[in-house]
Parts: C-alpha cells; sequence; structure tokens
C-alpha cells in the first residue's frame, strides 16, 4: 500500500489526508504546531493516523509522497532530509486534481483572488451550473473532491499552492495581476515570483483558456516568454486592441468568438477600478462558457462582494465607513484610495511587509483629510506621509481608531479601513481587525 504523508494538519491538509484515506492509501498527517479539534474529530472519524507539535522524522521519510500545505515554508527544516531522499513533495491541489476530472477554472494574482473567485462562482451557479469554490477559499478542494460532486470547480490558487503542482491542468486560468507581494518566500526576486504566477497555465492544451490583464506590466513582460497552446484572452480599460474584455462608452464589453456581451459600468455592483478588471475576468469567464447575456448580466450587477474587501458598512452623519481590512498591500490600498471620490479619513498601519509608499503619496496628498495609524509601531507611516497630510494620529484599537476618525471626519467625507498592512500586532487577523471595526462603528 503507497504511504502519504501530508505536512501541516489545517484545512487543506485534512482534506487532502481524507481524500487520501477515501483513496485506500496508508495515511499518516503530521503538524508541527497544535492541530484544531474540530479537524481532530475529522481524522478520529476516519481513521487517519496524525501527531501534532512535532514531526517524528521516521514516519515521515517512509513516505511515498508528501502533500505539502502551503502554509510550510520550502525552508522548514523536515525538508533537507526529505528532498536528500527524493521524496516527491506535491501540493494539495496538485493531488485532489488527480481525482477530479471536473472542469477546472483557476483564480491567481497578487490581489482580487477571492473576490474574482467568488464572484465567478456566483455567475456559475446563477447560470445553473453545479460548481464547486475552493482553493483558499471555505472548504478545501481535496475535501470536496472526497465527499462531493461537482461538474465544475472555481479554484483561487495562490502562488504557493501553484508552487507544488506539476501535472495539474485548469480548463480557464485567469491571471489577475502580478505586483510584489511574499518576496521573502521567492529569495527577494519577482522574476520567481512571477514564475510560480504563470504556473497556472501549464499544460494547457488548444482548447483551453488564458485570461489575463494586458495592463499588468509585470505579466505583459512574462507573456513575451512563454509559450503556451491556450486561447490569450485579455482584458483592459486602456485599449480596445485585440482585447476579449475593454471599455467602449461607459460599458464593459466581452467579444469571444465574435458573441458580445455588455454592460454599463455604472451598472456593476462592484465598485472601483480593481472591480472593473475583476468584473471583465468574469464577463469573459461567462462568453467562454457561453452563459447566457442576461445571466451574465444579472450576475455581475448583483453580486454582494465580498466580507472585508471595501465593504460599505453604515453612513453616520453623512460619513461613510468602509472596511478594507484585507487590503495587506499598497497596491490594494491605491485602488481602494481611487475608487472613492470623497474626501478621506484614512485608517492605516499594523505589521508593516517592507512597504513603500511611494506608490500612493499623490493620491494620499489629494484625498486624504487625515491619517489615523491603527498599529504598534507606526513609524514608518509617520515620516513618509508627515509633509503630506496635515493630521496624523496614532490609535492600538479598532475603537478607538473608529472613535478618532469619527471626529476628524466633515459630512460628507468617508472613513477608510485600509491598512496596507499584516494585523497580527493587534489582531488576530484581517478577519478579526474588520469584525472589530464594523462593531465600533456600530456603536458610535
Ligand atoms: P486576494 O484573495 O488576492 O487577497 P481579495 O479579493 O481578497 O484578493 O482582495 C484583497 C484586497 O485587494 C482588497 O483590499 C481588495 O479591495 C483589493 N483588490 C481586489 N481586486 C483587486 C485587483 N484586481 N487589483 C488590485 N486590488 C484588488
Amino acid at each position: 500500500m503507497k504511504r502519504i504523508v501530508v505536512l501541516g494538519g489545517g484545512e487543506s491538509g485534512i482534506g487532502s489526508a481524507v481524500l487520501a484515506k477515501t483513496k485506500n492509501f496508508d495515511v499518516f498527517i503530521s503538524d508541527k504546531g497544535k492541530i484544531k479539534d474540530e479537524y481532530k474529530k475529522i481524522l478520529v472519524e476516519y481513521d487517519i493516523d496524525f501527531e501534532e507539535n512535532r514531526h517524528t522524522e521516521n514516519k515521515i521519510l517512509n513516505a511515498d509522497e508528501i502533500v505539502k500545505s502551503p502554509g510550510i515554508p520550502d525552508k522548514a527544516p523536515v525538508f533537507t532530509k526529505i528532498k536528500e531522499k527524493g521524496i516527491n513533495v506535491i501540493s494539495e491541489i496538485e493531488f485532489a486534481g488527480r481525482y477530479c476530472n471536473a472542469k477546472k477554472i483557476c483564480i491567481t494574482g497578487s490581489n482580487g483572488k477571492t473576490t474574482t473567485a467568488t464572484l465567478i462562482h456566483f455567475l456559475l451557479k446563477s447560470a445553473g451550473i453545479n460548481a464547486g469554490l475552493a482553493g483558499n477559499i471555505g472548504k478545501s478542494f481535496a475535501m470536496q473532491v472526497a465527499t462531493e460532486n461537482h461538474d465544475y470547480y472555481v479554484l483561487e490558487l495562490s502562488s504557493f499552492q501553484l508552487d507544488g503542482m506539476y501535472e495539474f491542468k485548469a480548463d480557464i486560468a485567469v491571471l489577475l495581476n502580478i505586483t510584489p507581494d511574499h518576496l521573502d518566500r521567492y529569495d527577494y526576486k519577482l522574476e520567481n515570483y512571477a514564475r510560480s504566477k504563470f504556473r497556472i497555465i501549464q499544460n494547457m492544451n488548444d482548447d483551453d483558456c488564458f485570461i489575463f490583464c494586458a495592463d499588468d506590466k509585470i505579466t505583459m513582460e512574462h507573456i513575451e516568454k512563454i509559450v503556451s497552446k491556450a486561447k490569450m484572452l485579455p482584458f483592459s480599460q486602456r485599449t480596445s486592441a485585440a482585447q476579449s474584455s475593454y471599455i467602449e462608452n461607459h460599458s464593459l464589453l466581452a467579444k469571444v468568438n465574435s458573441n458580445t456581451f455588455s454592460i454599463l459600468v455604472n451598472d456593476l455592483s462592484l465598485k472601483g477600478r480593481h472591480n472593473i478588471y475583476n468584473s471583465m475576468a468574469a464577463a469573459i469567464t461567462g462568453k467562454v462558457l457561453d452563459i447566457k447575456n442576461e445571466i451574465i448580466r444579472r450576475s455581475l450587477s448583483t453580486f454582494k462582494g465580498v466580507e472585508h474587501r471595501l465593504e460599505f458598512v453604515l453612513s453616520i452623519g453623512g460619513i461613510k465607513f468602509i472596511n478594507d481590512s484585507k487590503a495587506t498591500n499598497v497596491n490594494s490600498v491605491w485602488y481602494a484610495l481611487d475608487s472613492i471620490n470623497d474626501k478621506i479619513v484614512w485608517i492605516a498601519g499594523g505589521t508593516d511587509k517592507g512597504n513603500n509608499y511611494n506608490e500612493i503619496t499623490d493620491l494620499v496628498r489629494e484625498k486624504v483629510r487625515a491619517i489615523v495609524c491603527l498599529g504598534i509601531d507606526n513609524s514608518k507611516i509617520l515620516s513618509f506621509f508627515k509633509d503630506a497630510v496635515p493630521v496624523i494620529v496614532e490609535t492600538r484599537s479598532a475603537r478607538d481608531a473608529v472613535e478618532k476618525s469619527y471626529e476628524l471626519a466633515c459630512s460628507g467625507d468617508t472613513v477608510l479601513l485600509s491598512p496596507a498592512c499584516a494585523s497580527f500586532d493587534l489582531f488576530e487577523n484581517y478577519e478579526d481587525r474588520g469584525e472589530q471595526f464594523k462593531k465600533a462603528v456600530r456603536n458610535l
């Protein structure tokens, strides 16, 4: 019996272990930290051998193949021996892909993955297609393959997932954008990170489709170097020439096989320039799948958006509050600031990931009335913006930040939580930060 060892007992690891068990492998799962009780219950239920708080080498190095959770860096010590022994290491998506005949629509990019994957899934469901949504969202792909039955999957794929993928093939691949992020895991080389994103199109044939953003500089630099059989379906807000989706007369158009879809940009439910790109990717996908224009239009105009991404919370005394807690890098803050036409009180800060704020300085100068820092060490924001913004204050709780912002804002302004930083200094995660923000707004 072949032995599969799963490293990491989180959502994707548990799914992989269950899938391996249902495929009659000898399965062992090992986590260097604690495994959540709810996951342990599943392991017991499926009679899967596991350990936590350690990696026992002789129970790992006898594996025929290893499924590694995306959260574990390649440089973790256990991998030195695994490499020496030449054991094949793959990601959950690669593993589950082997047992899944459904069509796969895969979404990657530095920003917008969750929004676009959720939107495309909503579109498919609206068209009556039996589709699962997985990847970095909700229930793992492997668990769904083991316990559910879908005709289509929409998969959100991070570069860490893509790094462990070799034979997997997407039927439709969407690459939204490439901006520097997670470079610590790529030897600080943008080239390596970009190459990892492009794995999304590996193994594609001529009836598969590659949807990408022609306005994205790094994507376009790399596309020249790759050879792919896939149909190229680019989208752009700058030009209509040779594009599968573009803007004309205030409408978003999507054209595939000479059949054209259109919707007024104003009718898109997701606002902001970045969300036009996300909607374009979804519209092209809809056309490729031959979904009726009417259904695509209804989906793009009624989609509710995803929590913590430019999420409107409340309007109090003429002041709007927006929760964009998921904006953990500078590029997403650029799009948030760009999408708001009012004066802004901007709540920012947290754990800095090597941010360079140059990209947003002009927008901040033009639109931001005051900055409310929400972090333990705010020195970088203070020094960067001291000459650009008249008022900068520091706070260390969501409640304080919201109350200060409310004081500083005038009627007609927007208070925007779009931190540009990770949340771990003061919060459990970005969801916790967003929840606390919304609670504080509701308590005003
Ligand atoms: P991801 O899953 O890639 O992290 P999300 O959909 O969760 O992306 O959005 C993360 C942040 O990026 C949010 O602040 C959101 O408003 C912003 N964003 C969404 N789509 C885009 C895009 N196409 N380009 C840039 N920023 C985006």
